[in-house]
C-alpha cells in the first residue's frame, strides 16, 4: 500500500541581504500549490537537512557577496563541499537545481553559486534543471522569473524520473538503502494532473504559463476607471506613483500575496531597551570620539571625514592595521517619528512590542525574526532593530497594495511588483533607493498594519569601516575615515538625503569637526560616543616579514588601511633600523589634487622618511598633466591607468619577488577594473594568453598575495 504522502523537495538557501532567502521562501510557499511538500532551510542549519542521504530533488538558491565570497550563512557549507577528501561519487545520489544570484558590476560574478555548482558536478550530483545566473546589475528578475517559471515542470520531470529509476532498481532486484523514501507514485499522478489556475491568455499563449511564480497572483484585466479616464492635462511622464501607457493599460501578473505570519501587539508596560541585548554586551563597546577632521574641501567631491576614537579603556578593541570594525548606528529620529505618525502609533511609541507567530500561518518555515529582542518598546524597535531605509522588495509592495484604499494607487503598487512593471520597479524603486517612508508618502491611501513592517523589513545592520591607524604610532587610538554618501532627489524623494550611518556620523561629529586649513581649537563640547565592535580580519594584514615588497592600491577612502600599514612600518623601521624592508608602492586616486587628496601630507611624509618608496597619484577630474603623460599620451585618470604605466615593475614584484598586492575600496568599479588591468599586465609582460593570466592571478590569490578589502 503506497504511503499517502506528498512528494518532497528540499529548498536550501545562502543569503546575505535576504534576496536569495525570499526567493527560496517563495518556492517553498508555492510548492504546496504544486502538490509538493517543501522543506526549507538555510545552508547553515545543518541539523535540518542531510545531503549525504538526500533522495529528493534539492533546489539551491545562493547569492554572492563582497569579493565573490559566499554569504556568511553559506560559508561553512562551501568550505565543507570543497573538501578534497570527497570522492567523485560522493553526491551521485543527489538531484539538484541551482539559482545563483550575483552582480556583474562586481568581480567574480555569482562566484558562490558557480563554486557550489562546480563541486556538485565534480562529486557526481545530477542536475535536473539548467542553472540560473541572475544579475542584480541588470535586474535579478530577468533571469529569476523565467527560471522560476520553468522550475516546477523540471521538478515534476525529475520526480518522475527518480521514481521510475527506483522502480527499475526494485524490479531488477537492486536494493534501496533508504527506506524512508516515500512512495511518490500515486501522488505523482495527481501532481502531473495538477492544473494551474487560469491565466491571462496573453501569457498563456507565450507558453511560459505553466507553473509561473505568478500563477497564484491576482490577474487584473482592466485598469481602474480613474486611470482609464486620467486627466489628459496631467504629465505623461511616469514616476514612482504614476504610470503611463502602455503599462497602465496592461493586464498584470502580480506575485502571490505573501502570507502574513506574525502576530504583533502593543501593550502598556515596562520595557527593557538594553542596547542590542545582553548577547552583544561582550563585544560591543561604547567609545568616545576624540577628534574629527574633514579631509576634503570645495565643491564636486565626496566629503571625507576622519574620526579618531579613544579606545584606551577598551582592550576588546585591540586591532591590527587591515582590520575593520562595525559601527552601530540608529535610524534617524525624525524618520522614526514620521513613520510612527504615518502609522498612527505616536501615542504608543513607548508601548511594549509583543511578537509571536500567527497561528495557522501559511508561510513555510515561518519564524519570529531573531533580531527582535524581547521586552522592547516600539520606539526602540524602529530605532535600532529594523532597517527602515531599506528598499522595499516586490513582496513588500504586494503586501502594501492589499492595504491601499485608492484604486489608482493600489493599481500602481501592483504594477511595481508585477512582471510587466519590472522596468519601473528598477527605475523608480531599486535604482533610486526609495525607502518605505518615501514610498508611503507617495501612496497616501496606503494604511498597512504594523506587523507587515516586521515581516518585511530586514535587520538594521552595523556598517563596517577599515582602521586607518596603527596602535604603534597612535597608542590608545583607533582612526577611521568615511565618505558621506549622498542620495540625490528623485521621483519619490523631493529632497536629497545622506547615507544612514555616514549622515548620522556627520551630524554627530559636526560640533568638533576641524576643517582643512583651520587650526584645531580646544573643543569644549562633550565627546560624542558611538557603539563599535571589532571584526578582525585575518587575511588583509601587513605581511609578518617586512622584507616582502608591497603594492597597495587604494583610491579614495580605500587608502585607509594603507595609512595603518605605513604608520606601522614607519615605527618598525625606527625600532629596527638594521632590518630589511621590501619596496613599497602606493597607488592612490581622487578627483582633484587640491580638494580630495586624502592624507596628502602624511603620504608625502612617508615618502620623505623612506617608508614609502613609490607614491603614484592620479586625479580623475584635474586638467593638470603628470610627468607620466609624456609616456602614456594622456593623464592617468584612475589607479588602473597608473598601474599600467608601471606594469613591468609591478609584475616583477608580484611574480618574481614574491611580493603582495593589496586592493581596498570600491568593489563595484575600481576593484573590477584593477583586476582586468592586472590580467592585461600579466598577459603582456609574460606574453601569456587569457587562461594563463587567469591562472597566475588565481595562484596569487591562493597564496594570499593578492588580497582585497572592498565594498560597494
Ligand atoms: P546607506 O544608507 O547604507 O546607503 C549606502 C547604499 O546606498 C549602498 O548600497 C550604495 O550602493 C547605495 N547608494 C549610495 N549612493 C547612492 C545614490 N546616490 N543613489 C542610490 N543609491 C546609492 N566606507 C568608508 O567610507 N570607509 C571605509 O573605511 C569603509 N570600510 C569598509 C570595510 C568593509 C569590510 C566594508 C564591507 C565596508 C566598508 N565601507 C567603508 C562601507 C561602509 O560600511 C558603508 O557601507 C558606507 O559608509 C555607507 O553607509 P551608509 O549607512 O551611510 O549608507
Amino acid at each position: 500500500m503506497p504511503i499517502e504522502v506528498k512528494p518532497r523537495i528540499v529548498v536550501l538557501y545562502g543569503s546575505q541581504k535576504g534576496q536569495a532567502q525570499s526567493i527560496a521562501e517563495g518556492i517553498a510557499e508555492e510548492a504546496e500549490g504544486h502538490g509538493l511538500l517543501a522543506e526549507l532551510s538555510c545552508l547553515d542549519q545543518k541539523d535540518k537537512y542531510n545531503l549525504e542521504k538526500e533522495k529528493s530533488p534539492v533546489v539551491f538558491i545562493v547569492s554572492t557577496t563582497g569579493d565573490g565570497e559566499p554569504p556568511d550563512n553559506a560559508l561553512q557549507f562551501v568550505k565543507q563541499i570543497k573538501k578534497k577528501a570527497h570522492t567523485s561519487d560522493h553526491y551521485k545520489h543527489l538531484h539538484y537545481a541551482l539559482l545563483a544570484l550575483g552582480d556583474t558590476n562586481y568581480e567574480n560574478f555569482c562566484n558562490c553559486g558557480k563554486t557550489i555548482e562546480r563541486r556538485l558536478q565534480e562529486l557526481g550530483a545530477q542536475k535536473f534543471y539548467a542553472t540560473g545566473y541572475a544579475d542584480d546589475g541588470t535586474g535579478l528578475e530577468v533571469v529569476v522569473d523565467p527560471w522560476l517559471e520553468g522550475l516546477w515542470k523540471a521538478v515534476k520531470a525529475a520526480l518522475t524520473k527518480m521514481a521510475s529509476d527506483r522502480s527499475f532498481k526494485e524490479d531488477s532486484g537492486q536494493t534501496i538503502s533508504d527506506s524512508s523514501i516515500p512512495d511518490v507514485q500515486l501522488n505523482l499522478l495527481s501532481l502531473t494532473n495538477h492544473q494551474p489556475p487560469d491565466l491571462d491568455p496573453k501569457f498563456a499563449s507565450t507558453g511560459s504559463h505553466v507553473s509561473s511564480p505568478f500563477v497564484e497572483g491576482v490577474i487584473l484585466t482592466t485598469p481602474p476607471a480613474e486611470i482609464q479616464n486620467a486627466d489628459p492635462g496631467i504629465s505623461n511622464a511616469p514616476s514612482l506613483s504614476q504610470s503611463v501607457p502602455p503599462l497602465s493599460d496592461l493586464s498584470l501578473n502580480v506575485p502571490s500575496l505573501p502570507p502574513p505570519f506574525l502576530d504583533v501587539s502593543l501593550q502598556e508596560g515596562d520595557t527593557v531597551d538594553e542596547l542590542f541585548g545582553p548577547l552583544n554586551s561582550e563585544t560591543l563597546n561604547e567609545v568616545p570620539v576624540s577628534r574629527a577632521v574633514c579631509l576634503t574641501t570645495g565643491e564636486s567631491v565626496k566629503t571625507a571625514i576622519l574620526i579618531e576614537l579613544d579606545v584606551t579603556a577598551y582592550p576588546m578593541l585591540t586591532y591590527q592595521p587591515g582590520d575593520s570594525f562595525d559601527v552601530f548606528c540608529p535610524n534617524r529620529g525624525s524618520e522614526v517619528n514620521q513613520l510612527l505618525r504615518r502609522l498612527g502609533l505616536e501615542d504608543q511609541k513607548n508601548h511594549h512590542v509583543q511578537v509571536s507567530l500567527l497561528e495557522n500561518t501559511k508561510k513555510k518555515g515561518a519564524q519570529v525574526p531573531s533580531f527582535i529582542p524581547q521586552n522592547i518598546s516600539l520606539l526602540y524597535l524602529l530605532t535600532w532593530c529594523l532597517e527602515i531605509r531599506s528598499v522595499p522588495k516586490k513582496a513588500f509592495l504586494r503586501a502594501l497594495a492589499e492595504h491601499t484604499a485608492d484604486s489608482g494607487q493600489r493599481r500602481r503598487l501592483q504594477e511595481l511588483c508585477s512582471k510587466q512593471g519590472s522596468a519601473d520597479y528598477n527605475r523608480f524603486v531599486r535604482e533610486s533607493s526609495v525607502s518605505i517612508l518615501e514610498l508611503l508618502d507617495a501612496f497616501p491611501s496606503c494604511s498597512p498594519p504594523f506587523s507587515i513592517f516586521i515581516e518585511h523589513l530586514p535587520k538594521l545592520q552595523p556598517r563596517p569601516y577599515s582602521a586607518a591607524s596603527s596602535r604603534l604610532q597612535h597608542p590608545g587610538k583607533l582612526n577611521f575615515v568615511f565618505s558621506v554618501v549622498e542620495f540625490p532627489p528623485c521621483s519619490g524623494r523631493p529632497v536629497g538625503r545622506r547615507g544612514l550611518c555616514t549622515g548620522w556620523l556627520f551630524d554627530l561629529v559636526a560640533p568638533l569637526l576641524v576643517h582643512p586649513g583651520k587650526a584645531e581649537s580646544q573643543c569644549h563640547v562633550a565627546a560624542p560616543r558611538i557603539h563599535v565592535s571589532l571584526r578582525p580580519n585575518c587575511s588583509f594584514r601587513h605581511p609578518p616579514d617586512t622584507s616582502v615588497p608591497l603594492v597597495m592600491v587604494g583610491p579614495g577612502t580605500g587608502v585607509a588601511p594603507f595609512i595603518g600599514f605605513l604608520q606601522q612600518r614607519e615605527k618598525e623601521r625606527q625600532r629596527n633600523p638594521d632590518a630589511v624592508f621590501g619596496e613599497t608602492w602606493l597607488f592612490f586616486g581622487c578627483r582633484y589634487r587640491d580638494r580630495d587628496y586624502l592624507f596628502r601630507e602624511a603620504l608625502e611624509g612617508f615618502v620623505s622618511s623612506g617608508t614609502l618608496d613609490h607614491l603614484k597619484v592620479c586625479f580623475s577630474r584635474d586638467n593638470r598633466r603628470e610627468e607620466e603623460d609624456v609616456v602614456s599620451g594622456g593623464p592617468p585618470r584612475y589607479v588602473q591607468h597608473n598601474l599600467l604605466l608601471y606594469s613591468h615593475k609591478i609584475i616583477n614584484i608580484l611574480l618574481k619577488h614574491s611580493g603582495c598586492l593589496y586592493v581596498c575600496g570600491d568593489a563595484k568599479n575600481m576593484a573590477k577594473d584593477v583586476n582586468d588591468t592586472l590580467m592585461e599586465m600579466i598577459k603582456s609582460e609574460l606574453q601569456a594568453d587569457q587562461l594563463e593570466a587567469m591562472k597566475r592571478l588565481a595562484g596569487l590569490r591562493e597564496e594570499k598575495r593578492y588580497l582585497k578589502d572592498i565594498w560597494g
